[in-house]
């Protein structure tokens, strides 16, 4: 067996000289420098994203946080926040709820789950609340809620229309039944609002879910949507195995709701700010 003869032959490398050298020849390239499109699977150079990250080759919408929608809806500079710093409960002393509120306000720069307060889109004056689905899921807590409300019952006083861009997991479970209490607090102020003859108009962004969908995201006079959002209560596999029949792909997808009646209609990202702003126009507007 000449093969094992020449054992003392093999050259034996020290691992740790490897490691380097694996290192070297490895390219460094940072994560955020390009994007996977979930649409079309093609890597994006992150810059061709543009400010409204929207897929150069496929139109796909990737999820943006509240600061970058602020950021490419509203006239620069007009937005004014209203209602930030409202204190935060753990109704069920949850393990780490704190610590993890604290450490999601440092990653987002927010002080909870939604951006509240006065703007002008176009020109036309109204209350807005963006939604950030990076913090926790976008869900809604005592503070979301009590923030949205506050922003309807202002909005009446001042006589202004409310747009609200959704985008949430749904409720949030480290504050339980709290949590769901909101749906009905909102849900009274969205009717106070509209019973004064104001208008309320929702843009769905990818993913409205469960509790937001089940109350003020489907209550606006017009439900705009994004592309390809996904807009739902349960998840799709929960209502698979309770009804027993396969769902159609695109079911769940804004497209999907709209051809069956739950959604006025789909306006990509660079269009919003136009739309929304013709609506405010035709439900009497002030500038
Ligand atoms: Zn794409």
């Amino acid at each position: 067996m000449a093969l094992f003869e020449k054992k003392d032959k093999f050259i034996r490398i020290n691992p740790n000289r490897q490691r380097r050298e694996e290192k070297r020849l490895k390219p460094e390239v940072p994560d955020e420098l390009f994007a996977k499109c979930p649409g079309c699977k093609h890597t994006i150079y992150q810059k061709d994203l543009g400010p409204a990250k929207v897929c150069p080759s496929c139109s796909y919408n990737f999820r943006i946080s509240a600061q970058e929608r602020l950021a490419i809806t509203v006239d620069e500079g007009t937005f004014l926040p209203l209602f930030e710093g409202i204190e935060q409960k753990d109704p069920l002393k949850f393990p780490n709820y704190l610590e993890k509120l604290e450490q999601m306000k440092e990653k987002t720069g927010l002080d909870e789950a939604v951006l509240t307060g006065l703007a002008h889109i176009k020109g036309q004056k109204l209350a807005l609340a963006i939604m950030d689905s990076q913090f926790i899921m976008g869900s809604m807590g005592t503070v979301v809620g009590e923030k949205l409300t506050a922003l309807f019952e202002y909005a009446r006083t001042k006589k202004l229309p409310v747009v609200v861009f959704t985008a949430s997991g749904g409720a949030r479970m480290q504050e339980g039944i709290m949590s769901l209490m909101q749906m009905a607090k909102i849900s009274a102020a969205v009717k106070r609002h509209s019973e004064a003859g104001l208008f309320y108009l929702t843009v769905l962004t990818d993913p409205t879910t469960g509790g937001v969908t089940a109350s003020f995201a489907m209550q606006g006079d017009i439900i705009l949507a994004e592309p390809q959002t996904l807009i739902g209560f349960a998840g799709r596999r929960v209502i698979e195995t309770t009804v027993r029949e396969d769902l159609p792909d695109d079911f769940q997808k804004a497209e999907f709701l709209l051809e069956h009646g739950f959604v006025d209609a789909i306006v990509t990202r660079q269009d919003l700010p136009d739309r929304i702003a013709a609506l405010l126009r035709f439900h009497g507007g002030k500038r």
